[in-house]
């Protein structure tokens, strides 16, 4: 999805909602995201806003945040004690996260065989999924690896 398509779901999901608007800086907001790959969180794509000349509060960010992932253009996870974790839901594959407690990274993954008995799941209780996500946390190899070396030395 380009930034024009991405921009329309908004603002017509800004018109449903009512009195909200549609301002240069929420569309900003958009546009960083749309421009993102990967997982980010408010306050580094904040940064990145201003440190691009953007003029933007932070306020304004979070909360454009909470309309982008109303309308379902992104997507929201709670990583364990970490701050809350941001991605596009549109262009990316169905995917899943590992989470390392340790460091903070998130890798991803995909797995078919997942995805079908995820399918098979919400069938066999008459579910409607609207979008999922799991999320394995633990440590990294990385992590595990200086963890090792920590205890040698
Ligand atoms: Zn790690
Ligand atoms: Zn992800």
């Amino acid at each position: 999805m380009n930034s024009e398509a991405a921009q329309e779901i908004l603002q017509k999901y800004l018109k449903s909602q009512g009195k909200l608007r549609s301002t240069p800086a929420r569309m900003a907001v958009l546009d960083a995201i749309v421009q993102t790959q990967g997982h980010f969180d408010a306050e580094g794509l904040y940064y990145r806003l201003i440190s691009n000349g953007t003029r933007i509060s932070k306020a304004t960010v979070y909360n454009t945040l909470d309309l982008l992932q109303g309308c379902g253009l992104i997507s929201k996870y709670r990583f364990a004690e970490l701050s809350s974790r941001y991605e596009k839901a549109f262009g990316r594959p169905h995917h899943h996260h590992l989470i390392c407690l340790q460091c903070g990274d998130i890798l991803e993954f995909m797995n078919e065989r997942l995805n079908r008995l995820q399918e098979e799941v919400c069938t066999s209780k008459d579910f409607t999924p609207h979008s999922s996500s799991l999320q394995i946390f633990g440590t990294c190899a990385k992590c595990s690896k200086t963890r090792s070396t920590e205890r040698k030395a």
